[in-house]
């Protein structure tokens, strides 16, 4: 019956296994996977959410989240299908938040504006980096959004920068998980498209020098502390390489925990928890995580 009241608002995918909706490739079972067209396939999804008491949670790529093993009974919706147009105006760009960052920097790039070359490497939707603030290279979501547009209780609002209250890794969207960003607003700058081009093309060569990007990862697994960057704690108590099962501290990047075949999501758990509990012991220092639990 879920099924079909689902069905009358968008296409939907029963039993979808998270290994394909993360980068990870870890994690159990999602019940339902629906795909809104629109603010009112959505609004409709939602209501029938609400009337069978099933939770909801949006996915964009999945590039930060860590699932677990077992099934969400539950709803997860995918804007990447069909929220994704985007238009430009001027130095704005108008991006829809299932749109891949990736290929607006480079539509951003072939128009000489500037910003988002920081953004350029990092395999995301307009939404997942927007909730996130992501950023790379002393540059953040935050320094070029100028408004987003969310769903609030079936109201489409709009909320300018300084209400969405970003900061490192953090922004008001981690406080409301029930709020949908829709669409964001972006202001970049002139610039000259071959030098936008080179600063791209350095950091996809630094990315691709430093980064373990052939094997599943979320990016880095714990948030840089203020006064030491997480990879220096890592380091320091001897982890480079260190696995438990399949789960593996990157040799390449150790803030970087890949997925060396067929990891579990217990065991790629067991070793955050090893690290944080012995960084806490060597240095007293508390290890946040980045990456997104979810379903645990
Ligand atoms: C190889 C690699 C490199 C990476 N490099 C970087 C980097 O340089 N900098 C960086 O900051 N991160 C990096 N990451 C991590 C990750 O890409 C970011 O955290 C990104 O912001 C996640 O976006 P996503 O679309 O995949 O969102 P998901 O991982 O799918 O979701 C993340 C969170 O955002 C929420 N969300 C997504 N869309 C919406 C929406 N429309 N409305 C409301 N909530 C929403 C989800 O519910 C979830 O809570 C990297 C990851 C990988 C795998």
């Amino acid at each position: 019956m879920i099924y079909e009241d689902l069905q009358k608002f968008a296409t939907v995918d029963q039993n979808v296994s998270f290994t394909t909706m993360t980068t990870l490739r870890i994690g159990g079972i999602a019940r339902y996977v629906v795909y809104p067209e629109n603010q009112y396939s959505l609004a409709g999804i939602l209501d029938v959410a609400k009337a069978n008491h099933l939770p909801v949670k949006v996915f964009g790529k999945g590039s930060n989240i860590l699932c677990s093993d077992g099934v969400f009974e539950g709803i997860i919706l995918r804007l990447d299908r069909h929220f994704n147009h985007y238009y430009f105006k001027d130095e704005l760009l108008v991006a829809e938040a299932g749109c891949s960052i990736i290929a607006l920097s480079h539509e951003a790039m072939k128009r000489s504006l500037s910003g988002l070359e920081f953004a350029s490497g990092i395999p995301a939707t307009v939404g997942g980096v927007t909730y996130m603030n992501a950023g790379a290279y002393k540059s953040s979501m935050h320094d070029v959004i100028h408004r987003v547009c969310v769903f609030i209780d079936g109201e489409i609002v709009w909320l300018n920068k300084e209400e969405c209250k970003f900061e490192y890794r953090k922004s008001i969207f981690q406080q409301h998980p029930d709020w949908i960003i829709l669409a964001v607003e972006m202001k970049l700058t002139k610039g000259d498209e071959q030098e936008i081009r080179e600063l791209m093309e350095n950091r996809r060569q630094r990315r691709y020098d430093s980064q373990p990007l052939d094997k599943p990862s979320a990016g880095s697994v714990f948030r840089n502390p203020e006064e030491i960057p997480a990879w220096k704690l890592i380091e320091g108590i001897g982890y480079r390489g260190k696995c438990i099962g399949d789960a593996k501290v990157s040799e390449k990047h150790v803030n970087f925990l890949i997925n060396n075949g067929n990891a579990k999501a217990e065991d790629f758990l067991k070793l955050i928890e090893e690290i944080q509990k012995n960084v806490k012991e060597k240095y007293d220092v508390d290890l946040y995580l980045e990456v997104e639990k979810f379903n645990w």
